[in-house]
C-alpha cells in the first residue's frame, strides 16, 4: 500500500501564486510536478509514514497547460525559479536528468 501523502503546501503554493505558470490563466490551477513524483516526495520525520510534497517540487499550471505537460509537449525549464530548478537537480540526481525530465514528460 502506498504511503499517505500531504500535498498541504504545494496546494497553499499553487493558491499563493494565482496563475499558470506557463500562460497566467488564474482558474482550474493544478500543482504539477517539476519532476517524477515519487523522487520528490519526502517523510515528515524518520518515525513517520506520512509524505509531504515540497512547495519546490510542484509548480502551478492550469488544467490546459497540465495536459500539455502531461502529453510530453509543454517544457518547465524556463519556467522554474531558482530554488525549484535546485530541488530538482537534487531529486533528479543531477543536473543532466533534471534538465531531461523538465524538457520532457516529468520523470522520465
Ligand atoms: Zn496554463
Amino acid at each position: 500500500m502506498a504511503a499517505p501523502v500531504d500535498h498541504g503546501q504545494a496546494l497553499a503554493k499553487v493558491e499563493r501564486e494565482g496563475a499558470c505558470r506557463n500562460c497566467g490563466s488564474a482558474s482550474d490551477l493544478w500543482p504539477v510536478y517539476t519532476v517524477g513524483a515519487e523522487k520528490q516526495n519526502e517523510p515528515w520525520h524518520e518515525l513517520s509514514a506520512l509524505l509531504w510534497v515540497h512547495p519546490d517540487a510542484v509548480v502551478p499550471l492550469c488544467a490546459e497547460c497540465r495536459q500539455l505537460r502531461s502529453r510530453g509537449r509543454l517544457s518547465l525549464l524556463d519556467l522554474l525559479t531558482e530554488e525549484e530548478q535546485n530541488n530538482a537537480v537534487r531529486a533528479a540526481g543531477g543536473i543532466l536528468p533534471a534538465v531531461k525530465a523538465l524538457v520532457m514528460k516529468g520523470g522520465n
